[in-house]
């Protein structure tokens, strides 16, 4: 693909080279006192010269000009300062006498200078050296520093093959200093401040501001895409500069889609975007749950590309001793008689921690810790902050114990007597429905999303109206009420996640996908002059 613009560009180049040097000469010759044949090949290899001259300056400042790091900021420099200098040796060269500026020398300059660079970044991109190993070699990206549910899964499956794997972030944090941890070797690419607060709902123009800092960040990882076997996008982001990228490499793209693409969720132009990107970018499309693949295709993805993996969970052999969660709850300022509630997760309107506050008001004897902190936006700092506010409401007050992020979630899950998810709009997958699951506790979920196909309502576990603080409550008070059910609901919940969401078998199906991926024949990826199904509209 890379090679084919090279040549096209190449082409036009000349043909653009051979319009521009002979045009100015046709019958308006510039050495008058030279024969007329001299005159016009002077004039003819002027210009080539010029062209040569500059793309040898262009590659040369290129290399110059050390790594790949801001390659646009880079490229508008070189191309301002060295067609400054070509205008002063023109300018300079209309004081020879019998000589005047010539403006196809210019151009020539100017082309000349661009085709250098392009050389430049050609030959860093296809110098690469492919890395060997006994797996694929896997380039995983992720927009994040933070450890929200995708990083936490993504964590696992890099951990597993760390020797074959590398990581790319957009953006530094705790979730880098876990790959870390976990011996997985971890980049960070910067993702320049404009671009990295675009969200979930960003609209054109916001979009577009962030234009140059995605071009950028592409570039370098189609630059590092070159040395793996597969890409693999882990977030909404990572496939919008992922996806590019790994065409530009000529590497295959595994798209990894934890999140529901749909309103409420995604901004109509990002759910375009993300399909499109998918479609046409990505060779396997590894959903999360049937609600995030069912959500995909009604959007217009490419069904045959989806697979569906759950998240999978380490299961671990000891449980918090009694000791430990007793010290925690009081370290939390829990009464010991106190009924306590856990819902974890970051603190985001759309997660519904306000509908388990409202809720709680008719529970009696009962205290809510909230574990997890606002990760990602500015609006969820402001609803955390509204959630305090209403954490002091009468009724609410001394109840409501905020947790903060804990790397450690297991103590928090194994000192509560019912685990609450409460999202307000249909969620992706849920860990930590899983996690309460694992741990023996009864959940209560929101019935939609991957949470409707997790539980199985009044068998392993409760399923309420998403956004209903009264239908929640009951599910809180039948519990209360009925210790024996809600035992009987754990113990069957522990066993179904037991046996569902294990670490290794969902490892080994990732694995398949990887190796599929990474075997595939490149005419599977979809060519662009192939037209796609119309897509149905959009679910709401
Ligand atoms: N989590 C955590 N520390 C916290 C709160 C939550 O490690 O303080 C974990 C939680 O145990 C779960 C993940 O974050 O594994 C959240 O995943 P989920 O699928 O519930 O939500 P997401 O963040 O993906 O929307």
């Amino acid at each position: 693909m890379m090679k084919r613009i090279a040549r096209i560009s190449l082409l036009l180049l000349l043909v653009a080279g051979l319009w521009l040097a002979l045009k100015p000469t046709l019958g308006n010759r510039r050495l008058t006192f030279l024969p007329q044949h001299w005159s016009e090949y002077l004039d003819y290899m002027d210009f080539w010269l010029n062209l040569f001259a500059f793309a040898i300056l262009g590659l040369t400042v290129w290399f110059a000009l050390g790594s790949l790091q801001k390659v646009l900021q880079r490229l508008f420099l070189m191309i301002a300062s060295i067609t400054l200098l070509n205008l002063l040796l023109e300018g300079l060269q209309s004081s020879i006498p019998g000589r005047a500026m010539d403006q196809a020398d210019v151009w020539a300059g100017l082309l000349g200078c661009v085709l250098g660079i392009c050389s430049g970044l050609a030959m860093q991109l296809f110098t690469v050296r492919k890395k060997v190993g006994a797996s694929p070699q896997v380039l995983f990206l992720d927009q994040t520093g933070r450890l929200g549910g995708a990083e936490l899964m993504l964590l696992d499956i890099a951990a597993a093959r760390a020797a074959d794997s590398e990581v790319a972030l957009f953006q530094d944090g705790e979730f880098r200093t876990a790959l870390e941890k976990a011996q997985v070797k971890t980049h960070v690419f910067k993702l320049a401040e404009e671009a990295s607060s675009v969200d979930k709902q960003a609209g054109l123009r916001c979009v577009l501001r962030t234009v140059p800092a995605i071009v950028d960040l592409t570039l370098q990882i189609a630059r590092a895409a070159r040395a793996f076997d597969v890409v693999y996008a882990n977030t909404a982001k990572s496939l919008i500069i992922g996806g590019p990228a790994a065409r530009l490499a000529g590497r295959p793209l595994i798209f990894h889609l934890h999140d529901i693409i749909a309103d409420g969720h995604f901004s109509s132009l990002n759910q375009k975007a993300l399909i499109f990107c998918a479609n046409y970018c990505a060779r396997k499309v590894i959903a999360n749950s049937e609600a995030t693949k069912d959500a995909f295709i009604a959007c217009g993805g490419r069904a045959e590309l989806c697979v569906v993996v759950p998240n999978g969970f380490h299961i671990p052999e000891e449980r918090t001793p009694s000791p430990k969660t007793a010290a925690l709850r009081a370290s939390l300022g829990i009464p010991s008689a106190a009924w306590t509630i856990l819902m974890a997760g970051r603190l985001s309107h759309w997660k519904g921690q306000h509908v388990l506050l409202e809720a709680l008001k008719t529970v009696p004897n009962a205290h809510a810790v909230l574990l997890g902190d606002a990760l990602f936006t500015e609006e969820d700092r402001i609803y955390a902050q509204r959630l305090h506010s209403q954490a002091d409401e009468p009724g609410l007050a001394g109840r409501i114990h905020f947790a903060g992020f804990q790397s450690d979630t297991m103590p928090y899950f194994d000192m509560a007597d019912v685990v609450v998810h409460a999202s307000v709009f249909p969620e992706p997958f849920g860990r930590v429905i899983v996690e309460g699951m694992l741990a023996g506790k009864p959940v209560i979920a929101s019935r939609a999303g991957g949470a409707a196909e997790i539980i199985q309502h009044e068998h392993t576990g409760l399923l309420v109206d998403p956004g209903s603080a009264a239908d929640l409550a009951s599910a809180l008070l039948r519990l209360q009420r009925d210790s024996g059910f809600a035992s009987t609901i754990a113990l069957q919940a522990q066993h179904t996640a037991q046996d569902t969401y294990a670490i290794s078998a969902v490892q080994e199906k990732i694995e398949s996908a990887i190796r599929q991926t990474a075997g595939s024949k490149k005419s599977q990826l979809l060519s662009p002059a192939i037209p796609l199904p119309k897509p149905p509209p959009c679910a709401a």
